[in-house]
Formats: C-alpha cells, sequence, structure tokens
C-alpha cells in the first residue's frame, strides 16, 4: 500500500464529510463483512416526539416532573410535551436511573416509576390490562413507557422517533457492498422489528442494555466476521471502541466520536456506504 494513495483516498473521503482518523482505518474499512447500527439517533432522527399518553393530569405532572432530570431523548420528548400543555413541574427530591429499564423519582410524597415491563415487573406493578395497548404502540414503532405511582399503574406515555429519510437507501446500498446489517437497540423487540422494517434490516438484536452493546458486537467478530459498530450515543463507545472500524454520527455525542475511527458530517447514512466504496477503490488500486 503506498502512502500516497492511503491519502488521495482519505482526503476524497473527507471532502465528502467521511473523516478518517487514520490511514490505516481506510484499509480495515475494506476488508468489513457486517455492520451493526445502534437504532435511536443513528438510524432514527434522535428526536423523538409524544404521540400518546393515557393518564390524567397529576399523572402526567409527576411524570415530567422526574424526566425532566433524565438526559435520555425520551425524557426530553416528555418534558416538552408537558411544557406544550402548560403543567407546571415539581421539585424532584430523589432520582434514580434504571439503566435499559427507565427511571425512579421521589417527588414530595409520591414515588413514581417510568419504564419498561420489565422496570413494572422488579418493583411488583400489576398493569392490568394495558399489555394491549402497549404491544399496539410497538407494533407501530413506537416506544412505549409504562407510568407507577406509588406502586399503581397510572398510564402509558407513548413516543415515536422518525427514521431518516434516507436510511432505506443507504442500508440497501450497504447490502450491495456485501455487507450483513444488523440493528442493535435497547428498546424492546417489537418496536425495533418495526423500524428495521422500515429501512430494510432484516437481523434485530433488541432489548440490549447499554453495557452489553460490546458484548454483542464482540459476539459477533467471534463468528469471524470483520464488524463495523456505527452509533451516536456515550452508551455506543464501548462498542465503537471494540469494533473493527468505529464509525460515529457527527450529530451524536463527543463520546462516540472520540471512541470512533471514522466520523460521518451531519450523520447523513449514505456517507457509509460511500467511505466503504471509496476504500475498495483506494486498496484494489493498490493491490
Ligand atoms: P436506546 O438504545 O434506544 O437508547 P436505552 O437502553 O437507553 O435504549 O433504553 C431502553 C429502554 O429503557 C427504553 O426503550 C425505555 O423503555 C427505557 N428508558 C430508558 N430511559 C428512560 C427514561 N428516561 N424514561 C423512561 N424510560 C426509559
Ligand atoms: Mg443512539
Amino acid at each position: 500500500a503506498t502512502p500516497t494513495s492511503i491519502m488521495v483516498g482519505t482526503g476524497k473521503a473527507a471532502e465528502n464529510g467521511i473523516l478518517f482518523k487514520g490511514g490505516e482505518h481506510l484499509e480495515r474499512t475494506h476488508e468489513l463483512n457486517a455492520i451493526v447500527l445502534d437504532k435511536t439517533g443513528t438510524i432514527t432522527k434522535g428526536k423523538p416526539e409524544v404521540t400518546n399518553f393515557t393518564g390524567d393530569e397529576k399523572a402526567l405532572q409527576l411524570l415530567a416532573s422526574a424526566e425532566k432530570s433524565s438526559e435520555h431523548p425520551l425524557a426530553e420528548a416528555i418534558v416538552a410535551y408537558a411544557t406544550e400543555k402548560d403543567i407546571d413541574l415539581g421539585e424532584v427530591d430523589d432520582f434514580k436511573t434504571i439503566p435499559g429499564h427507565g427511571i425512579e423519582a421521589a417527588i414530595s410524597s409520591n414515588q413514581i416509576l417510568v419504564g419498561n415491563r420489565k422496570l413494572m415487573q422488579d418493583h411488583q406493578v400489576d398493569i392490568g390490562d394495558a399489555e394491549q395497548e402497549l404491544i399496539d404502540y410497538e407494533m407501530a414503532g413506537k416506544t412505549a413507557m409504562l407510568i407507577a405511582i406509588d406502586g399503581t399503574y397510572r398510564g402509558i406515555v407513548a413516543v415515536a422517533d422518525t427514521i431518516k429519510e434516507t436510511a432505506p437507501q443507504a442500508i440497501r446500498q450497504l447490502k450491495e457492498e456485501g455487507l450483513e446489517v444488523i440493528m442493535l437497540t435497547g428498546d424492546n423487540e417489537r418496536t425495533a422489528q418495526a423500524i428495521a422494517k422500515q429501512v430494510g434490516i432484516d437481523q434485530v438484536i433488541a432489548q440490549v442494555l447499554p453495557e452489553e452493546k460490546s458484548d454483542k458486537v464482540k459476539e459477533i467478530q467471534l463468528q469471524d466476521k470483520k464488524v463495523a459498530m456505527v452509533g451516536d450515543g456515550i452508551n455506543d463507545a464501548p462498542a465503537l471502541a471494540i469494533s473493527d472500524i468505529g464509525i460515529a454520527i457527527g450529530t451524536g455525542t463527543e463520546v462516540a466520536i472520540e471512541a470512533a475511527d471514522i466520523t460521518v458530517l451531519g450523520g447523513e447514512l449514505l456517507l457509509i456506504p460511500k467511505a466503504i466504496k471509496i476504500s475498495h477503490v483506494t486498496i484494489r488500486n493498490i493491490r
């Protein structure tokens, strides 16, 4: 491999908004045969909005007050929804994130839980006949969270995040380049499958706890594959670091960009197949 042709390759990539941290990554990109993509903020825009809320005003007030302490994009959507409805948010006395499951907070004399089925099960909250409603939201690709106040089920809040317009085309091009395409998410199986279907991904690994994402990448590598990981979040950083090629979404967190080998500007997914094409052209010309 001549250093000059590598420089030409990374230079061409940079002109397109694909930033390689070093020439050696171009050679490894050429060898990839699988790519793992995070869902929220990578395949979707990462700007979720509340689409449904079943519960009374008191539940909404406690829900939004609690979520104000969370930095999760889901929390931002809920706070924005309550603000729009002119709900006054209360002081939070105690707040805890339960990674991959939800949140728990104490607000004056109330205890509130917001999150998935597992969170409710772990706190012995009976969700009554909410299961069917939950399934309906999930089938539509929405993330539905259950709300419990003082141990009693009080409603559901459903949030939708739209896919990036170019995602289906980018996925198609990745497949055309011969890559196996896999979606990795902490969200539930049904929601993940619905989003995967919209973009043309048929392999989904869902309900993965934040600290387990890198283990999943390792498992794929152990199947004798060269794996790229694409992500935007703090919780994607270990997976980006362990993968053969880590690709950060430029609109994502600093931590993800730090951990990655490549950054694609503006979060444009079409730049990923483009990077792979550039690597092929560059490396084939060398050999
Ligand atoms: P993602 O891969 O989509 O970022 P996370 O691991 O962050 O997933 O979250 C997984 C699940 O945990 C969410 O789908 C949601 O059900 C629950 N959850 C996470 N954060 C919150 C929050 N702030 N409020 C309510 N539920 C949450
Ligand atoms: Mg993400």
